[in-house]
């Protein structure tokens, strides 16, 4: 993915997840990562949505179809050590 996506501010409006269970997003096991994935693949906000976690560092749930740990990884390939 691209540093240049841009954010647009109603982004949330559009997200997929708008209304579901938030819980979906904070997956405990590899099977509800899986289905939190699923759920964001068709999303047509998740870029908007991954840039947004990068941006603000969240650390946990699922964001754009990414875990914590795969958007840390993300952060380190593009500013190094983070
Ligand atoms: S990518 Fe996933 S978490 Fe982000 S707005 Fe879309 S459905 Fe919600």
């Amino acid at each position: 993915m691209s540093a240049a996506v841009t954010v647009f501010p109603q982004w949330r409006e559009h997200a997929r997840c708008r209304g579901a269970d938030a819980a979906i997003f904070y997956p405990t096991t590899e099977d509800e990562i899986r289905k939190a994935r699923a759920f964001c693949a068709t999303c047509p906000v998740r870029e908007c949505c991954l840039e947004h976690a990068l941006l603000h560092r969240e650390r946990d749930g699922i964001w754009g179809g990414m875990t914590g740990r795969e958007r840390r990884r993300v952060l380190r390939q593009r500013y190094g050590g983070v």
